[in-house]
């Protein structure tokens, strides 16, 4: 059986503010933060793959599952090989998967879930003008357009919104996402501190045992 990644995603409606969150954890040592739809946006578009994901973005629907988890798989073990992501050491924390209930399945053979970071904000014209904001300074297909918007938070609504369902609601950290970015952050980093901290016990435990076995 290959290990599975020690994993905490970021769960929450677009615009709401993952990416921002991710970027600043990408930068604190012991995280590994993989967006998937920026994992999607970097596939060459010229590729047979590349052409089937950006119709699925462009429209604002979810890429089909098993080519969600193929580009994925590829994308991490691509990390691994660069010492990015070091998954005996870093907690990975992913941003955008699962993101329906059919993925949720999928993942248990990859991905140890140890908490889910839900990231709430009920303000939908909020989001949609942070999207807005975005679309500019990115230059994304998928924040251009109104209908291509209001699309994604249907789609949000209707089939990633469940996800949260499927898990122990002991585990899901909800943050009020309508904080300032410290304030989210700091909430977020309550969640994410105790379970990097399991993980250097666990590599401790390990390292004790082969020194005492030596
Ligand atoms: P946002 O934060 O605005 O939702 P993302 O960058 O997370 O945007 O995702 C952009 C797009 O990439 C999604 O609208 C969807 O088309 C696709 N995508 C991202 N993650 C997944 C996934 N797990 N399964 C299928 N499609 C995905």
């Amino acid at each position: 059986m290959t290990p599975r990644y020690l994993c905490v995603p970021l769960f929450g409606p677009p615009g709401v503010g993952k990416g921002t969150q991710g970027g600043i954890l990408a930068h604190i040592p012991g995280f590994f933060h993989l967006s998937v739809g920026d994992v999607f946006r970097s596939v060459d578009i010229g590729s047979e793959s590349g052409r089937e994901v950006y119709k699925h973005i462009s429209r604002g629907e979810l890429v089909p599952d098993a080519l969600t988890i193929k580009i994925w798989r590829k994308a991490v073990e691509a990390y691994i090989a660069l010492s990015r992501f070091k998954p005996r050491e870093d907690l990975l924390i992913l941003d955008g998967m699962p993101r329906n209930v059919s993925q949720v399945e999928m993942v248990k053979e990859y991905l140890d879930i140890r908490k889910v970071i839900y990231l709430r904000c009920t303000d939908e014209e909020d989001m949609i003008h942070r999207i807005r904001r975005r679309a500019i300074r990115e230059n994304r297909v998928d924040d251009a357009n109104e209908e291509v918007i209001r699309n994604r938070f249907r789609v949000y609504r209707e089939v990633t919104a469940p996800v949260l369902e499927r898990y122990d609601s002991s585990i899901i950290h909800e943050v009020d996402a309508n904080g300032s970015p410290a304030e989210v952050l700091r909430s977020i980093l309550d969640c994410l501190i105790p379970v990097q901290n399991e993980l250097f016990a666990a590599n401790r435990r390990e390292e004790e045992q082969s020194e005492s076995s030596t």
